[in-house]
């Protein structure tokens, strides 16, 4: 019976000349923006569509559903929290309607920079909407393109479920983790 216990982990400091974005106005929904966590060197960087909170309403830390599940799947495969580096399509979860293609497109300019600088050999791409924005194809579907390696603006990226639908649908539990393993075999290949 494994003991692991997820944690919170470390968060990637939203960098100073982006703390008071306004570009998509998601920042009227005022949750707080988390650029991303874990190790910002981790050679694997995990795609989510936006944050879970990291404080509940006390502001105590707070570990999410999302969080517990995907830790659990990478530790599942023998991964390590700080060979992961996970971050976002849009850095702040909004908390109402919004116009969701349009506030993709704008905020994912941030991930692209983030690409351009952290330069990561694996992606791991959770759930529909971080695969269309990613794969910039709106008609993507995680069902489809799970278990194989896809060649994306030149980088080696792979797909699974969102952490979330696991929890709902504990069926996909055995996929999901096939595709943790997809990623933690390849990671482990060019660590050798
Ligand atoms: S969600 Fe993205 S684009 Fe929108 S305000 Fe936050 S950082 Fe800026």
């Amino acid at each position: 019976m494994s003991h692991f216990c997820p944690s919170i982990l470390p968060e990637d400091p939203t960098p100073k000349d982006h703390q008071s974005c306004q570009e998509c106005g998601l920042y009227t929904h005022r949750s707080r923006m988390v650029w991303g966590e874990g190790n910002p060197s981790a050679s694997i960087m995990v795609v989510l569509d936006n944050p879970g909170a990291r404080e509940d309403r006390e502001e105590n830390p707070f570990l999410c559903g999302t969080r517990q599940t995907l830790q659990l799947a990478a530790n599942e495969v023998n991964l390590k929290a700080d060979e992961l580096y996970i971050t976002y399509v849009l850095k702040r979860k909004p908390t109402r309607a919004y116009e969701k293609e349009k506030t993709r497109h704008i905020c994912i300019r941030h991930l692209q920079d983030q690409l351009a600088e952290k330069k990561p050999d694996i992606i791991l791409c959770l759930g529909n909407v971080a695969v269309q924005s990613f794969f910039k194809k709106p008609e993507a579907e995680v069902k489809t393109l799970r278990g194989s390696w896809h060649e994306i603006q030149g980088f080696k990226a792979a797909v699974a479920y969102h952490p979330l639908a696991v929890r709902r649908r504990p069926n996909l539990w055995p996929s999901f983790i096939e595709d943790w393993k997809l990623v933690a075999d390849r990671f482990h290949r060019l660590e050798k």
